[in-house]
Protein backbone atom coordinates (compact mmCIF):
# COMPACT_ATOMS: atom_id res chain seq x y z
CA UNK A 1 0.00 0.00 0.00
CA UNK A 2 1.61 3.03 -1.25
CA UNK A 3 -0.74 5.29 -0.31
CA UNK A 4 -2.72 5.04 2.70
CA UNK A 5 -6.12 6.16 2.95
CA UNK A 6 -7.28 8.78 5.79
CA UNK A 7 -9.89 11.13 6.43
CA UNK A 8 -8.84 15.16 6.91
CA UNK A 9 -10.60 17.45 9.28
CA UNK A 10 -11.33 19.90 6.93
CA UNK A 11 -13.37 22.18 9.94
CA UNK A 12 -11.65 25.55 10.03
CA UNK A 13 -8.93 24.02 7.83
CA UNK A 14 -7.54 26.24 4.72
CA UNK A 15 -6.92 24.28 1.69
CA UNK A 16 -5.41 26.47 -1.61
CA UNK A 17 -6.23 25.73 -5.32
CA UNK A 18 -4.64 27.29 -8.43
CA UNK A 19 -6.35 27.27 -11.78
CA UNK A 20 -9.53 28.09 -13.33
CA UNK A 21 -10.49 25.67 -15.50
CA UNK A 22 -12.02 22.23 -16.31
CA UNK A 23 -9.94 20.79 -13.73
CA UNK A 24 -9.85 23.08 -11.37
CA UNK A 25 -13.68 22.65 -11.59
CA UNK A 26 -13.87 19.03 -11.30
CA UNK A 27 -11.89 19.29 -7.74
CA UNK A 28 -13.34 22.72 -6.61
CA UNK A 29 -17.02 20.61 -6.38
CA UNK A 30 -15.31 18.14 -4.22
CA UNK A 31 -14.20 20.42 -1.90
CA UNK A 32 -17.74 22.38 -1.83
CA UNK A 33 -18.65 19.54 0.30
CA UNK A 34 -16.45 20.09 2.48
CA UNK A 35 -16.12 22.67 5.66
CA UNK A 36 -12.76 24.25 4.59
CA UNK A 37 -11.88 27.80 3.80
CA UNK A 38 -11.33 27.33 0.11
CA UNK A 39 -8.47 30.02 -1.55
CA UNK A 40 -8.79 29.55 -5.70
CA UNK A 41 -6.12 31.46 -7.33
CA UNK A 42 -6.54 31.88 -11.21
CA UNK A 43 -5.89 35.01 -13.02
CA UNK A 44 -8.96 34.05 -15.73
CA UNK A 45 -11.44 31.88 -13.67
CA UNK A 46 -14.06 30.42 -15.48
CA UNK A 47 -17.84 31.49 -15.04
CA UNK A 48 -18.97 29.08 -12.33
CA UNK A 49 -15.40 29.77 -10.14
CA UNK A 50 -16.77 33.51 -10.68
CA UNK A 51 -20.10 32.50 -9.57
CA UNK A 52 -19.33 30.24 -6.46
CA UNK A 53 -17.11 33.53 -5.13
CA UNK A 54 -20.44 35.49 -5.43
CA UNK A 55 -22.06 32.90 -3.43
CA UNK A 56 -19.72 33.04 -0.46
CA UNK A 57 -18.58 29.57 -1.27
CA UNK A 58 -14.61 29.81 -2.24
CA UNK A 59 -12.60 33.35 -1.82
CA UNK A 60 -11.19 34.17 -5.78
CA UNK A 61 -8.15 36.03 -5.96
CA UNK A 62 -7.96 36.94 -9.89
CA UNK A 63 -4.32 36.65 -10.23
CA UNK A 64 -1.12 33.81 -10.46
CA UNK A 65 -0.12 32.32 -6.75
CA UNK A 66 3.04 33.50 -5.13
CA UNK A 67 5.24 33.31 -2.83
CA UNK A 68 3.10 33.54 0.57
CA UNK A 69 -0.48 32.64 -0.65
CA UNK A 70 -0.28 28.75 0.93
CA UNK A 71 0.64 29.83 3.99
CA UNK A 72 -0.74 28.05 6.87
CA UNK A 73 -2.71 25.95 4.11
CA UNK A 74 -2.97 22.26 4.90
CA UNK A 75 -3.73 20.80 1.00
CA UNK A 76 -3.20 22.28 -1.97
CA UNK A 77 -4.46 21.87 -5.49
CA UNK A 78 -2.23 22.48 -8.51
CA UNK A 79 -4.64 22.75 -11.47
CA UNK A 80 -3.56 24.72 -14.18
CA UNK A 81 -3.25 22.14 -16.11
CA UNK A 82 0.09 22.90 -17.25
CA UNK A 83 3.25 21.35 -16.51
CA UNK A 84 5.49 24.34 -15.83
CA UNK A 85 2.85 26.25 -13.94
CA UNK A 86 2.20 23.42 -11.87
CA UNK A 87 5.67 22.49 -11.00
CA UNK A 88 6.04 26.36 -9.85
CA UNK A 89 2.59 26.31 -7.99
CA UNK A 90 3.55 23.13 -5.89
CA UNK A 91 6.69 23.90 -5.40
CA UNK A 92 5.70 27.07 -3.04
CA UNK A 93 3.26 24.96 -1.78
CA UNK A 94 5.66 22.38 -0.60
CA UNK A 95 7.95 25.38 0.92
CA UNK A 96 5.25 26.61 2.66
CA UNK A 97 3.89 22.92 4.52
CA UNK A 98 0.78 22.24 2.48
CA UNK A 99 0.20 18.39 1.54
CA UNK A 100 0.40 18.94 -2.58
CA UNK A 101 -2.13 17.31 -5.07
CA UNK A 102 -0.63 18.02 -8.89
CA UNK A 103 -3.62 17.12 -11.06
CA UNK A 104 -3.32 14.36 -13.13
CA UNK A 105 0.53 14.02 -11.79
CA UNK A 106 0.51 10.83 -9.86
CA UNK A 107 4.40 10.88 -9.39
CA UNK A 108 4.68 14.34 -8.06
CA UNK A 109 1.75 14.40 -5.76
CA UNK A 110 1.70 13.80 -1.75
CA UNK A 111 -1.43 13.04 -1.88
CA UNK A 112 -4.49 11.60 -4.30
CA UNK A 113 -8.04 12.40 -3.84
CA UNK A 114 -10.07 9.01 -4.27
CA UNK A 115 -13.63 8.16 -6.17
CA UNK A 116 -15.91 8.75 -3.47
CA UNK A 117 -19.29 7.43 -2.26
CA UNK A 118 -21.02 10.65 -0.54
CA UNK A 119 -23.83 9.38 2.00
CA UNK A 120 -22.38 12.20 4.48
CA UNK A 121 -21.37 11.27 7.38
CA UNK A 122 -20.54 8.09 5.43
CA UNK A 123 -17.98 8.32 3.23
CA UNK A 124 -16.44 5.71 1.04
CA UNK A 125 -12.80 6.26 -0.52
CA UNK A 126 -12.03 3.88 -3.00
CA UNK A 127 -8.17 3.97 -4.64
CA UNK A 128 -6.27 2.22 -7.11
CA UNK A 129 -2.73 3.93 -6.72
CA UNK A 130 -3.72 5.18 -10.26
CA UNK A 131 -3.06 1.60 -11.71
CA UNK A 132 -7.25 1.60 -12.53
CA UNK A 133 -9.35 4.32 -12.83
CA UNK A 134 -11.68 2.21 -14.63
CA UNK A 135 -11.98 -0.20 -11.89
CA UNK A 136 -12.59 2.25 -9.17
CA UNK A 137 -14.96 3.87 -10.92
CA UNK A 138 -17.24 0.94 -10.95
CA UNK A 139 -16.47 -0.30 -7.71
CA UNK A 140 -18.15 3.02 -7.15
CA UNK A 141 -21.08 2.88 -8.83
CA UNK A 142 -21.76 -0.79 -7.85
CA UNK A 143 -21.49 0.76 -3.97
CA UNK A 144 -23.99 4.01 -5.21
CA UNK A 145 -26.41 1.33 -6.19
CA UNK A 146 -26.03 -0.68 -2.54
CA UNK A 147 -25.72 1.48 -0.01
CA UNK A 148 -29.48 3.17 0.05
CA UNK A 149 -29.48 7.15 0.33
CA UNK A 150 -31.55 6.94 4.02
CA UNK A 151 -27.64 5.88 5.26
CA UNK A 152 -26.68 9.57 5.59
CA UNK A 153 -29.15 10.62 7.38
CA UNK A 154 -29.58 7.65 9.81
CA UNK A 155 -26.20 8.03 10.68
CA UNK A 156 -26.33 11.49 11.17
CA UNK A 157 -29.47 10.93 13.58
CA UNK A 158 -27.10 7.89 15.29
CA UNK A 159 -24.57 10.60 15.46
CA UNK A 160 -26.66 12.88 17.63
CA UNK A 161 -27.77 10.20 19.67
CA UNK A 162 -24.48 8.86 20.43
CA UNK A 163 -24.26 10.82 23.73
CA UNK A 164 -27.54 9.30 25.44
CA UNK A 165 -26.43 5.80 24.02
CA UNK A 166 -23.51 6.31 26.55
CA UNK A 167 -25.86 5.04 29.09
CA UNK A 168 -25.39 1.48 27.96
CA UNK A 169 -22.03 -0.03 29.35
CA UNK A 170 -18.91 -0.13 27.29
CA UNK A 171 -18.55 -3.15 24.13
CA UNK A 172 -21.15 -5.56 23.24
CA UNK A 173 -24.15 -3.75 24.91
CA UNK A 174 -23.09 -0.86 23.10
CA UNK A 175 -22.60 -2.48 20.00
CA UNK A 176 -26.07 -4.71 19.91
CA UNK A 177 -27.80 -1.45 20.59
CA UNK A 178 -25.87 0.27 17.52
CA UNK A 179 -26.26 -2.76 15.51
CA UNK A 180 -30.15 -3.11 15.81
CA UNK A 181 -30.48 0.68 15.18
CA UNK A 182 -28.79 0.33 11.59
CA UNK A 183 -29.84 -3.20 10.70
CA UNK A 184 -33.42 -3.72 11.97
CA UNK A 185 -35.39 -0.74 14.01
CA UNK A 186 -33.58 2.66 12.00
CA UNK A 187 -34.32 1.92 8.15
CA UNK A 188 -37.72 -0.02 9.67
CA UNK A 189 -38.64 3.58 11.29
CA UNK A 190 -37.12 6.14 9.24
CA UNK A 191 -38.53 5.84 5.77
CA UNK A 192 -38.54 9.70 5.43
CA UNK A 193 -39.44 10.58 8.59
CA UNK A 194 -36.79 12.42 10.90
CA UNK A 195 -39.01 12.19 14.28
CA UNK A 196 -39.87 8.78 13.53
CA UNK A 197 -36.62 7.59 14.02
CA UNK A 198 -35.93 9.79 17.09
CA UNK A 199 -38.89 7.78 18.52
CA UNK A 200 -37.49 4.66 17.63
CA UNK A 201 -34.10 5.19 18.91
CA UNK A 202 -35.60 6.25 22.46
CA UNK A 203 -37.66 2.96 22.40
CA UNK A 204 -34.95 0.96 21.05
CA UNK A 205 -32.61 2.07 23.94
CA UNK A 206 -35.20 1.93 26.45
CA UNK A 207 -35.44 -1.98 25.71
CA UNK A 208 -31.29 -1.97 25.28
CA UNK A 209 -31.17 -0.72 28.71
CA UNK A 210 -33.87 -2.92 30.58
CA UNK A 211 -31.63 -6.18 29.27
CA UNK A 212 -29.63 -8.16 31.47
CA UNK A 213 -25.95 -8.87 31.36
CA UNK A 214 -25.77 -10.83 28.53
CA UNK A 215 -23.38 -13.54 29.16
CA UNK A 216 -21.01 -14.82 26.42
CA UNK A 217 -21.75 -17.27 23.81
CA UNK A 218 -19.64 -19.52 21.45
CA UNK A 219 -20.00 -19.94 17.80
CA UNK A 220 -18.56 -23.18 16.41
CA UNK A 221 -18.76 -22.03 12.29
CA UNK A 222 -17.09 -23.97 9.96
CA UNK A 223 -15.48 -21.50 7.36
CA UNK A 224 -15.50 -23.76 4.18
CA UNK A 225 -12.17 -25.22 2.58
CA UNK A 226 -10.75 -21.90 1.87
CA UNK A 227 -11.83 -19.78 -0.53
CA UNK A 228 -14.36 -16.76 1.05
CA UNK A 229 -17.28 -17.28 -1.54
CA UNK A 230 -17.88 -20.56 0.03
CA UNK A 231 -19.32 -19.42 3.61
CA UNK A 232 -22.70 -19.74 4.46
CA UNK A 233 -24.33 -16.06 5.50
CA UNK A 234 -24.75 -17.44 8.64
CA UNK A 235 -20.95 -17.68 8.82
CA UNK A 236 -20.41 -14.24 7.65
CA UNK A 237 -22.71 -12.93 10.14
CA UNK A 238 -20.80 -14.70 12.90
CA UNK A 239 -17.64 -13.23 11.76
CA UNK A 240 -18.89 -9.62 11.23
CA UNK A 241 -20.25 -9.96 15.09
CA UNK A 242 -16.99 -11.60 17.09
CA UNK A 243 -15.46 -10.35 19.75
CA UNK A 244 -12.73 -12.77 19.78
CA UNK A 245 -12.24 -15.34 16.98
CA UNK A 246 -10.06 -18.67 17.53
CA UNK A 247 -9.43 -20.33 14.46
CA UNK A 248 -7.17 -23.86 12.81
CA UNK A 249 -4.68 -23.50 10.75
CA UNK A 250 -6.91 -24.61 7.72
CA UNK A 251 -8.39 -21.52 8.19
CA UNK A 252 -7.19 -19.21 5.16
CA UNK A 253 -6.41 -15.17 5.63
CA UNK A 254 -9.40 -13.86 3.50
CA UNK A 255 -12.13 -15.74 5.67
CA UNK A 256 -10.11 -14.02 8.60
CA UNK A 257 -9.85 -10.70 6.95
CA UNK A 258 -13.88 -10.88 6.96
CA UNK A 259 -13.98 -10.69 10.97
CA UNK A 260 -14.79 -7.99 12.81
CA UNK A 261 -11.66 -5.51 12.93
CA UNK A 262 -11.88 -5.04 16.40
CA UNK A 263 -12.25 -8.74 16.92
CA UNK A 264 -9.47 -10.53 18.86
CA UNK A 265 -7.80 -13.15 16.41
CA UNK A 266 -6.16 -16.74 18.01
CA UNK A 267 -4.77 -18.87 16.05
CA UNK A 268 -4.87 -22.81 17.18
CA UNK A 269 -3.59 -23.48 14.92
CA UNK A 270 -2.18 -27.50 14.78
CA UNK A 271 0.71 -28.66 12.40
CA UNK A 272 0.47 -32.20 11.81
CA UNK A 273 1.31 -34.77 14.46
CA UNK A 274 2.49 -32.10 16.81
CA UNK A 275 0.47 -29.51 18.55
CA UNK A 276 0.90 -26.59 18.99
CA UNK A 277 -1.86 -25.92 21.33
CA UNK A 278 -3.71 -28.75 23.51
CA UNK A 279 -7.18 -29.42 23.13
CA UNK A 280 -7.22 -28.45 26.99
CA UNK A 281 -6.01 -25.36 26.18
CA UNK A 282 -8.32 -24.45 23.53
CA UNK A 283 -11.12 -25.24 25.60
CA UNK A 284 -9.96 -23.23 28.07
CA UNK A 285 -9.19 -20.48 25.97
CA UNK A 286 -13.01 -20.67 24.61
CA UNK A 287 -14.71 -21.12 27.99
CA UNK A 288 -12.64 -17.75 29.50
CA UNK A 289 -13.27 -15.39 26.58
CA UNK A 290 -16.86 -16.80 27.01
CA UNK A 291 -17.49 -16.26 30.24
CA UNK A 292 -16.01 -12.68 29.95
CA UNK A 293 -19.17 -11.99 27.84
CA UNK A 294 -17.63 -12.44 24.35
CA UNK A 295 -19.20 -13.79 21.89
CA UNK A 296 -16.17 -16.05 20.94
CA UNK A 297 -16.36 -17.74 17.12
CA UNK A 298 -14.15 -21.04 17.12
CA UNK A 299 -13.66 -20.97 13.84
CA UNK A 300 -13.05 -24.37 12.09
CA UNK A 301 -12.00 -25.52 8.47
CA UNK A 302 -14.38 -27.05 6.45
CA UNK A 303 -17.08 -28.07 8.45
CA UNK A 304 -16.89 -28.21 12.30
CA UNK A 305 -18.94 -31.56 12.75
CA UNK A 306 -16.42 -33.49 10.81
CA UNK A 307 -12.90 -34.58 11.96
CA UNK A 308 -13.15 -31.66 14.53
CA UNK A 309 -12.98 -32.63 17.64
CA UNK A 310 -16.05 -30.17 18.26
CA UNK A 311 -17.63 -32.30 21.07
CA UNK A 312 -14.49 -32.22 23.22
CA UNK A 313 -15.18 -28.17 22.52
CA UNK A 314 -18.73 -28.27 23.36
CA UNK A 315 -18.65 -30.56 26.35
CA UNK A 316 -16.47 -27.96 27.64
CA UNK A 317 -18.34 -24.77 26.55
CA UNK A 318 -21.85 -26.86 27.76
CA UNK A 319 -20.09 -27.50 31.38
CA UNK A 320 -19.12 -23.82 31.77
CA UNK A 321 -22.96 -22.95 31.35
CA UNK A 322 -22.70 -21.30 28.09
CA UNK A 323 -24.66 -21.18 25.10
CA UNK A 324 -23.34 -22.55 21.75
CA UNK A 325 -24.39 -23.00 18.27
CA UNK A 326 -23.27 -24.60 15.35
CA UNK A 327 -22.54 -22.76 11.82
CA UNK A 328 -22.20 -25.63 9.26
CA UNK A 329 -19.57 -25.42 6.39
CA UNK A 330 -18.78 -26.65 3.28
CA UNK A 331 -16.75 -29.95 4.39
CA UNK A 332 -13.66 -30.25 2.21
CA UNK A 333 -14.96 -33.90 0.03
CA UNK A 334 -18.14 -31.56 -0.80
CA UNK A 335 -15.95 -28.81 -2.53
CA UNK A 336 -13.19 -31.85 -4.56
CA UNK A 337 -16.08 -33.33 -5.49
CA UNK A 338 -17.45 -30.07 -6.80
CA UNK A 339 -13.95 -29.33 -8.08
CA UNK A 340 -13.24 -33.11 -10.11
CA UNK A 341 -17.13 -32.50 -11.44
CA UNK A 342 -18.16 -36.34 -9.62
CA UNK A 343 -20.95 -37.35 -7.67
CA UNK A 344 -20.70 -38.54 -4.33
CA UNK A 345 -23.17 -41.00 -4.73
CA UNK A 346 -25.01 -42.00 -8.35
CA UNK A 347 -27.69 -44.33 -8.92
CA UNK A 348 -26.59 -47.76 -10.18
CA UNK A 349 -22.84 -47.48 -8.91
CA UNK A 350 -22.88 -46.83 -5.45
CA UNK A 351 -25.97 -46.33 -2.63
CA UNK A 352 -23.22 -45.11 0.28
CA UNK A 353 -20.19 -43.13 0.24
CA UNK A 354 -17.85 -43.06 3.36
CA UNK A 355 -15.99 -40.38 5.35
CA UNK A 356 -12.66 -41.80 6.48
CA UNK A 357 -9.42 -40.65 8.39
CA UNK A 358 -6.41 -41.88 7.57
CA UNK A 359 -5.35 -41.29 10.60
CA UNK A 360 -6.86 -41.53 14.66
CA UNK A 361 -5.38 -40.72 18.07
CA UNK A 362 -3.83 -44.65 17.70
CA UNK A 363 -1.95 -43.74 14.60
CA UNK A 364 -3.18 -44.58 11.36
CA UNK A 365 -6.97 -45.74 11.17
CA UNK A 366 -8.14 -49.45 10.76
CA UNK A 367 -11.75 -49.68 8.43
CA UNK A 368 -13.32 -52.08 6.74
CA UNK A 369 -11.16 -52.81 3.86
CA UNK A 370 -13.16 -55.89 2.72
CA UNK A 371 -15.97 -53.63 1.94
CA UNK A 372 -14.32 -51.03 0.86
CA UNK A 373 -12.90 -53.29 -1.76
CA UNK A 374 -15.55 -54.09 -3.54
CA UNK A 375 -16.30 -52.55 -6.93
CA UNK A 376 -17.92 -49.23 -6.70
CA UNK A 377 -16.98 -48.20 -3.36
CA UNK A 378 -16.21 -44.79 -2.96
CA UNK A 379 -14.72 -42.50 -0.03
CA UNK A 380 -13.50 -39.49 0.44
CA UNK A 381 -10.45 -39.83 2.61
CA UNK A 382 -9.02 -37.23 5.36
CA UNK A 383 -5.87 -36.65 6.52
CA UNK A 384 -4.34 -39.56 4.51
CA UNK A 385 -1.48 -38.26 2.81
CA UNK A 386 0.96 -40.41 5.89
CA UNK A 387 -1.35 -42.99 5.55
CA UNK A 388 -1.83 -43.47 1.79
CA UNK A 389 0.82 -46.17 1.50
CA UNK A 390 -0.86 -48.26 4.60
CA UNK A 391 -4.66 -47.20 3.01
CA UNK A 392 -3.24 -48.84 -0.35
CA UNK A 393 -2.07 -52.07 0.85
CA UNK A 394 -4.82 -52.52 3.36
CA UNK A 395 -7.26 -52.27 0.19
CA UNK A 396 -5.35 -54.48 -2.27
CA UNK A 397 -4.32 -57.51 -0.04
CA UNK A 398 -8.07 -57.45 0.60
CA UNK A 399 -8.55 -57.78 -3.39
CA UNK A 400 -9.60 -53.92 -4.58
CA UNK A 401 -8.54 -54.23 -8.03
CA UNK A 402 -5.04 -51.52 -8.58
CA UNK A 403 -7.24 -49.84 -11.81
CA UNK A 404 -9.65 -48.08 -9.29
CA UNK A 405 -9.61 -44.64 -9.54
CA UNK A 406 -8.25 -42.39 -6.80
CA UNK A 407 -8.10 -38.08 -6.97
CA UNK A 408 -6.41 -36.16 -4.60
CA UNK A 409 -7.25 -32.83 -4.63
CA UNK A 410 -4.99 -30.50 -2.49
CA UNK A 411 -5.52 -26.71 -1.35
CA UNK A 412 -8.94 -27.35 -2.60
CA UNK A 413 -10.67 -24.00 -3.47
CA UNK A 414 -8.02 -21.80 -3.58
CA UNK A 415 -5.83 -20.11 -6.10
CA UNK A 416 -3.49 -23.05 -5.55
CA UNK A 417 -5.75 -26.33 -5.94
CA UNK A 418 -4.23 -29.01 -7.88
CA UNK A 419 -6.12 -32.11 -8.67
CA UNK A 420 -3.96 -35.32 -9.23
CA UNK A 421 -5.67 -38.34 -10.94
CA UNK A 422 -4.38 -41.96 -10.47
CA UNK A 423 -5.23 -45.59 -9.42
CA UNK A 424 -4.90 -47.31 -6.22
CA UNK A 425 -2.18 -49.16 -7.72
CA UNK A 426 0.29 -46.02 -8.37
CA UNK A 427 -1.15 -43.60 -5.56
CA UNK A 428 2.25 -44.93 -4.10
CA UNK A 429 4.51 -43.75 -5.81
CA UNK A 430 2.04 -40.95 -7.59
CA UNK A 431 1.31 -39.62 -4.30
CA UNK A 432 4.91 -38.76 -3.08
CA UNK A 433 5.93 -37.92 -6.33
CA UNK A 434 3.67 -34.55 -6.16
CA UNK A 435 5.58 -33.51 -3.64
CA UNK A 436 2.17 -32.10 -1.79
CA UNK A 437 2.38 -29.26 1.01
CA UNK A 438 -0.81 -27.95 1.57
CA UNK A 439 -3.70 -30.02 3.15
CA UNK A 440 -5.07 -32.75 0.81
CA UNK A 441 -8.27 -34.95 0.79
CA UNK A 442 -8.30 -38.39 -1.77
CA UNK A 443 -11.51 -39.63 -3.13
CA UNK A 444 -10.80 -43.20 -3.33
CA UNK A 445 -13.01 -44.51 -6.19
CA UNK A 446 -13.35 -41.60 -8.18
CA UNK A 447 -11.39 -40.20 -11.38
CA UNK A 448 -11.89 -36.63 -12.58
CA UNK A 449 -14.93 -36.40 -15.06
CA UNK A 450 -12.40 -35.02 -17.49
CA UNK A 451 -10.14 -37.69 -17.15
CA UNK A 452 -12.88 -40.04 -17.42
CA UNK A 453 -13.69 -38.71 -20.92
CA UNK A 454 -10.32 -39.15 -21.85
CA UNK A 455 -10.12 -42.41 -20.54
CA UNK A 456 -6.96 -42.18 -18.91
CA UNK A 457 -6.85 -42.21 -15.40
CA UNK A 458 -3.18 -41.03 -15.30
CA UNK A 459 -3.57 -37.31 -15.56
CA UNK A 460 -2.62 -33.87 -13.94
CA UNK A 461 -5.45 -31.47 -14.20
CA UNK A 462 -4.67 -27.85 -12.94
N1 LIG B 1 -13.43 -30.08 9.27
C1 LIG B 1 -12.66 -30.21 8.06
C2 LIG B 1 -11.71 -31.39 8.11
C3 LIG B 1 -10.64 -31.26 9.16
S1 LIG B 1 -9.51 -32.61 9.11
C4 LIG B 1 -13.61 -30.32 6.86
O1 LIG B 1 -14.80 -30.48 7.05
O2 LIG B 1 -13.14 -30.19 5.73
C5 LIG B 1 -8.23 -31.98 8.10
C6 LIG B 1 -8.21 -32.65 6.73
O3 LIG B 1 -9.26 -32.16 5.94
C7 LIG B 1 -6.98 -32.39 5.94
O4 LIG B 1 -5.93 -33.28 6.30
C8 LIG B 1 -7.44 -32.65 4.54
O5 LIG B 1 -7.51 -34.04 4.28
C9 LIG B 1 -8.86 -32.14 4.59
N2 LIG B 1 -8.97 -30.73 4.13
C10 LIG B 1 -9.52 -29.72 4.78
N3 LIG B 1 -9.49 -28.59 4.06
C11 LIG B 1 -8.89 -28.90 2.89
C12 LIG B 1 -8.56 -28.18 1.71
N4 LIG B 1 -8.84 -26.89 1.59
N5 LIG B 1 -7.94 -28.83 0.71
C13 LIG B 1 -7.67 -30.15 0.82
N6 LIG B 1 -7.96 -30.88 1.90
C14 LIG B 1 -8.57 -30.28 2.93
Amino acid sequence: MQHFPIFVNTAGARVVLSGGGEAALAKLRLLMKTEAALDVYAPAPSAEIVTWAAEGRLTLHRRALRAGDVTGAVLFYAADEDATEDARTAGIAAVEGAMVNVVDNLADSAFITPAIVDRDPVTVAIGTEGAAPVLARAIKADLEARLPVTLGPLARIGKAFRRMAEALPHGRPRRDFWSDYYFDAGPRAFAGDEEATNDALDRLLARHLAREDAPGHVDFVGSGPGDPELLTLRARRALDRADVVIHDRLVTGEILELARREALLIDAGKEGFGASMTQEEINRLIVAHARGGAHVVRLKGGDPTVFGRLDEEMDAVEAAGLSFAIVPGITAASAALAGIGQSFTRRGRNTAARILTGHDMKGFADHEWKTLSRPGEVAAIYMGKKAARFIQGRLLMHGAAPETPVTIVENISRPDQRTIGTTLGQLEPDLSNARLSGPALMLYGLAPRAAAALNSLQQEVS
